[in-house]
């Protein structure tokens, strides 16, 4: 028997090499070793019956937090449910990441991008070089793929934030922004000023749909603007998601003052006062939804169970119903002038947030015609195979990693989910073992040391370093 696991008469649809038919899939030695018709079942050790179900590459999600206090790996849970097969925590820290997926990480592939904390890692103002470059240098020697600004909900001064980048730039390494800093927030003025900051040096915009809610200028005005700064700037990389809920943090400062620029935002939108007192009453009234883990995932709280649950750990999370589904559908869509996406990427910004909706709603966008199923796995699995720089993954090439999504096509939830060739959740039932780490080469000793297996990057193949002009 030449075969491990063979996916046996599925749609298989794979851009990369124009297959869109049904197919089989067979996987060995933890990579992709055919796709072909009629395989023999007589070759393979395990057999999975995908007659009526979709076959594509797994999923990518380059925006997701697993690191979410109460939640003990309900993240990686809920991400293979879903087809994820490799996803980007956009928060850490690294550590606590890595001690969660050696032993909740049920097999997945996943990497973080460390936050800089304005304050607690790097003052919010005035902060050198050196002090930026030693604190990106021990997050990336600590095994984290690369840094996140968390501007949007913890702002860095303008000068700050740009020299954050450009230390970032020079040293070749990976960095995301949330966007907004002291002088902007977390809106539309916050993604320009992003473009600005970010001058010729590479960035991945994070969740462009999130700055389009319609706070500063008219809605359709917000996603003209943001569109028209990415196709203008190739050498930003970017991602949306897909769902109405947001995801922020209920959390109060030792004033008793909410800390999230975020959250306050969202209280202002919804006309409540940003005080304490004004956030618990958005949560008693069920505009601000507390969310918890039950029967190993994490679900959204009635609101009362919610009022309850915040009052019992203030390090609850918590999700409004602030996104725009115009801005959704806009930034899931719009082209560039030679027919490629606009934002390059789709991404749940879920994990441990219930709303990983990329397949499903993406299914959705398919049904209406918005985009093709090609289209679809294009944005889910090929396009953050490449900004992220991971050539073997995002296609089912022969010698390709293992990882595959076996979708019914009509509910878009994932049937299978196989990571690194090993079936890693099968009909909602996940393996029980640690996952892999994608890092950078200056990480891999840290994850090796941490008792885990690596994936590493190779940044000059990807897409945030060559832009798009490339
Ligand atoms: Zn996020």
């Amino acid at each position: 028997m030449d075969i491990d696991v063979l996916v046996k008469n599925g749609t298989v649809v794979d851009p990369l090499n124009n297959i869109h038919r049904v197919m089989d899939v067979a996987l060995s030695n933890g990579k992709v070793a055919e796709v072909g018709q009629d395989l023999s079942i007589f070759r393979a050790s395990s057999v999975l019956d995908a007659q009526g179900a979709l076959v594509v590459p797994g999923v990518i999600d380059p925006h997701v937090h697993t690191v979410r206090p109460g939640s003990r790996g309900a993240a990686y849970r809920m991400l293979l449910r879903c087809g994820v097969t490799t996803a980007m925590d956009m928060r850490g820290p690294v550590d606590v990441f890595l001690e969660e997926i050696r032993a909740v990480g049920s097999g997945i592939n996943a990497g973080c991008m460390n936050a800089l904390f304005a304050e607690k890692d790097i003052p919010t103002e005035g902060a050198t070089e050196n002090q930026i470059r030693a604190c990106i240098d021990e997050r990336l020697s600590k095994g984290a793929f690369g840094i996140k600004i968390m501007g949007g909900h913890y702002p860095f001064s303008q000068e700050v934030t740009g020299r954050i980048i450009e230390v970032c730039a020079r040293r070749k390494g990976y960095i995301a922004f949330h966007c907004g800093s002291t002088a902007t927030g977390s809106n539309i003025k916050g993604l320009l000023e992003a473009v600005e900051l970010a001058g010729e040096n590479p960035l991945h915009v994070a969740h462009v749909n999130s700055y389009c809610r319609g706070m500063v200028y008219d809605v359709n005005e917000e996603i003209r603007l943001a569109l028209e700064a990415l196709r203008a700037h190739p050498n930003l990389v970017s991602e949306s998601y897909l769902s109405v809920m947001n995801g922020t943090y209920c959390t109060l400062d030792a004033q008793g003052e909410i800390e999230s620029q975020v959250t306050r935002n969202c209280l202002r939108m919804g006309g409540y006062p940003e005080t304490a007192a004004g956030l618990e009453e958005a949560i008693v009234q069920g505009y601000c939804v507390i969310y918890a883990l039950a029967g190993g995932v994490m679900n959204l709280l009635s609101p009362t169970d919610g009022h309850a649950y915040w009052k019992s750990f203030p390090e609850a999370q918590c999700t409004f119903a602030v996104n725009n589904p115009i801005s959704l559908v806009s930034c899931a869509t719009a082209r560039r002038q030679d027919g490629s996406f606009v934002v390059d990427s789709l991404c749940s910004d879920g994990g441990a947030n219930p709303r990983n909706v990329i397949f499903r709603n993406g299914l959705a966008l398919v049904r209406a015609r918005y985009m093709t199923l090609e289209d679809l796995v294009r944005k889910a699995s090929l396009n953050p195979a490449r900004m992220l720089g991971l050539p073997g993954k995002g296609h089912l090439t022969p010698g390709a990693d293992g990882d595959i999504a076996v979708f019914d096509p009509q509910s878009g939830e994932a049937l299978y989910t196989l990571v690194n060739g090993r079936v890693c959740m099968a009909h909602g039932v996940c393996h029980d073992g640690p996952g892999t780490v994608v890092t950078q080469p200056e990480g891999v000793e840290a994850v090796r040391k941490a008792g885990l297996k690596t994936i590493i990057a190779d940044l000059s193949f990807s897409l945030f370093r060559r832009g798009h002009a490339a």
